[in-house]
């Protein structure tokens, strides 16, 4: 299947920088997105790392298959894309390692980090942190991924609502990123794809102002994927624009 896609980042109404990276390489299949968190300009460079490092990674290993040599044990459930995800990860998060113990200023900067390989009417995908992956699908959307942060746990616990979670003064506490630390657990899955599919990956400057049936409006609204991420991020913006949004969205087309 061919895709088309487009991707939008701002800084938002109340921030000075952007600490959100992304990449499309469609090339490859790849797509990702990551949200920096460290201050200063520590959270800028931990998400362009991580974000370059996943793309170099996954570029190199391009015609890898199960017998490559791979930095950390194979894993037959999750398919070869699956397995270049994991281990671009992993040398993502010693890139960050690296970074850190070169610079005391860089100490404590952290990255979220969502990422797709698109591979026919298969996607793998690998992620840590508050970003997310949406499958939109005939109107409605599903979120693939699980947000790694506080108020995640308590909206799984039953004891905050989404709404709540949204509003909530700890919202931005996440739980699971990349550090430079010991490598967190990124969670790994494959999703089936059919033609006419939309995702959809965005930092939580948009999910955590935009509710979900909005977001499902909008990639219906756009039929093509810049309008959709500019009217994404726009609606970001519109309800305040609190933190940097970035929304890229792949169209799955037929053949
Ligand atoms: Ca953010």
């Amino acid at each position: 299947m061919r895709v088309q896609w487009a991707a939008s980042s701002h800084p938002g109404i109340r921030r000075l920088t952007n600490e959100d990276s992304y990449c499309t390489r469609p090339d490859l299949g790849l797509f990702v997105v990551a949200d920096g968190m460290g201050g200063h300009v520590a959270g800028e460079i931990a998400s362009r790392i991580v974000v370059q490092a996943i793309e170099s990674y996954v570029a190199e290993t391009v015609d890898s298959d199960s017998t490559s040599t791979w930095p950390q044990a194979y894993d037959v459930n999750l398919g070869v894309d699956g397995n270049r995800l994991k281990g671009a990860f992993h040398i993502a998060n010693q890139r960050l390692a690296k970074e850190v113990a070169g610079s005391a200023d860089l100490r404590g900067m952290a990255t979220t980090a969502s990422a797709l390989i698109v591979n026919g009417s298969t996607a793998a995908l690998a992620h840590v942190g508050d970003s997310r992956i949406y499958r939109w699908r005939n109107g409605a959307i599903e979120r693939m991924t699980i947000d790694h942060s506080w108020v995640e746990d308590q909206v799984r616990a039953g004891l905050l609502s989404a709404n709540e979670a949204r509003q909530h003064p700890w919202r931005n506490v996440v739980t699971r990123a990349l550090s430079g630390g010991e490598d967190p657990e990124i969670d790994l899955q494959s999703l089936e794809l059919t033609p006419k599919d939309r995702l959809l990956l965005c930092s939580d400057g948009l999910s955590s102002v935009v509710p979900d049936a909005r977001i499902a409006a909008l990639l219906t609204a756009h039929a093509e994927p810049a309008a959709a991420c500019d009217a994404l991020v726009a609606e970001a913006n519109d309800a305040g624009g609190p933190d940097n949004v970035t929304a890229l969205v792949v169209h799955i087309d037929a053949a």
